[in-house]
């Protein structure tokens, strides 16, 4: 069965929620201002924000080489489910880190925490998450639903754009595949445990594959898999109510954003001044942007 295809949307200036767009605006309005309108910035020089907005740090590295690692296996699982040879395997998943690690810009050493990693070094958090997934019951079941040729998207391209009651929202899911009547999404999660804000992502991936693929609610399941410490889930099988309840809040975060527009319409922020410094200094220790701030331990 082929991958299945994406809808497209005509464009529409006004901007567009997700979950990652909301959680930043909610912790720091003026990290919110250098993420998404770097471009009105009249006080540094564009090059020097965009540098920084690039910046990654080790863990998201590790979190990259993940996800592309197991959409690379998941692809093998399309061909063959035979079993993986380890003595080609972890070279491959060393190569993909070499490679991640060439083009990405470090906030560690940026800042001057520390010196560029060796590829090994992060060979052993990407080891210990493909490993659970692999010893996992997930995988038998991927392996076992790749091999019946359903219809499916490995990390598919793009942003992941869809409506929500005519609401511009954006959902990236890594994995979906058609399975027993159902559309199973699947999140993989390299860091820590946020339940509370992993379901409600979850809940974002449901209105985009409803919108985008047609899906009725009752028909979709969402499972966020945790790959460290030990492999654990959350599935969610949304209700139509929970849906709706999301394009409400959806509403009104988009709203309290758009407050923060001179031009809601076209999408054009009010000055940076209207977009304060968070008072939680916490979030600045891991913010690309603190040597705008000031804030630079
Ligand atoms: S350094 Fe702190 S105040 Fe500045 S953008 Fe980042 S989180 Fe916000």
């Amino acid at each position: 069965m082929p991958e299945i295809p994406l809808r497209s949307y005509d464009y529409a200036p006004q901007l567009g929620w997700s979950s990652t767009r909301w959680e930043t605006f909610r912790t720091c309005r003026r990290r919110y201002f250098y993420q998404y309108y770097a471009r009105y910035d009249r006080e540094f020089e564009q090059g020097r924000i965009q540098r920084l907005r690039q910046l990654s740090s080790i863990l998201m590295t590790v979190g990259t080489v993940v996800h592309e690692v197991l959409a690379a296996l998941l692809r093998r699982l399309l061909r063959t489910g035979a079993e993986i040879d380890t003595q080609r395997f972890w070279p491959f998943v060393e190569r993909t880190i070499t490679r991640e690690l060439a083009k990405t810009s470090l906030m560690e050493v940026h800042y001057g925490q520390r010196l560029a990693p060796e590829p090994l070094e992060l060979m052993g958090p990407a080891w210990a998450c493909l490993e659970t997934f692999l010893a996992s019951d997930r995988y038998g079941w991927v392996r076992d639903q790749l091999g019946s040729d359903p219809r499916y998207l490995i990390e598919p391209p793009g942003y992941g754009e869809a409506r929500l009651q005519g609401m511009k929202i954006y959902a990236k899911v890594d994995v979906l595949l058609e399975s027993g009547g159902h559309t199973v999404i699947l999140d993989w999660k390299s860091g820590r445990r946020d339940i509370e804000k992993h379901t409600r992502q979850l809940l974002g991936y449901a209105a985009w594959a409803q919108d985008n693929m047609q899906v009725p609610a009752e028909q979709i399941r969402c499972v966020v898999a945790y790959l460290q410490p030990e492999y654990e889930e959350i599935e969610k099988q949304p209700t139509k109510a929970e849906l709706e309840g999301l394009a409400l809040e959806v509403a009104a975060e988009i709203a309290q954003m758009q407050s923060l527009c001179q031009d809601p319409q076209r999408n054009i922020p009010l000055a940076k001044d209207a977009f304060p410094l968070t008072d939680n200094l916490g979030y600045c220790r891991h913010c690309a942007f603190r040597e705008l701030c000031d804030r630079v331990d």
